[in-house]
């Protein structure tokens, strides 16, 4: 079998072969294109997912963000008024395990703070007194 022979297009079994390959590669060629077009697919409805998440994610953070101020607020008004009753802001007397008071911390523990006793509690008393009479 010579060269020219080998790889001439005229040759009936050559160009089988060839127009097999070729016929081959045109269907890879579609298969490729399929996979191709299926992946942008599933990489838009990924990205759609991803922008989904990143809205849930902000609100998310939001919310956590309001939580935080309630309880910072609540750590405040809390210790306020364990200040103006003189209890453990931490327990309030009622944990033994508590280590600032061991549980012995109930209103009247230490020196009251006047300013918030004024404020927060003093007008209660009076109402109370105000009611009972
Ligand atoms: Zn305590």
């Amino acid at each position: 079998m010579s060269k020219s022979r080998k790889y001439s297009t005229k040759d009936p079994e050559v160009k089988s072969k060839n127009d097999f390959i070729s016929s081959d590669f045109e269907m890879q060629n579609d298969i490729s294109k399929e996979i191709i077009r299926r992946l942008r697919i599933q990489n838009k409805k990924l990205l759609h997912q991803i922008e989904a998440l990143k809205a849930k994610l902000k609100i998310e953070c939001s919310n956590t963000d309001q939580v935080n101020k309630r309880l910072s607020y609540a750590m405040v008004v809390n210790n306020r008024l364990s200040e103006a009753l003189g209890s453990c802001n931490k327990c309030w007397g009622e944990d033994h395990n508590c280590t600032s008071c061991y549980g012995k911390g109930a209103s009247g523990w230490r020196p009251i703070n006047k300013r918030f006793f004024y404020l927060y509690i003093l007008p209660s008393i009076e109402n109370f007194n105000g009611d009972s009479k």
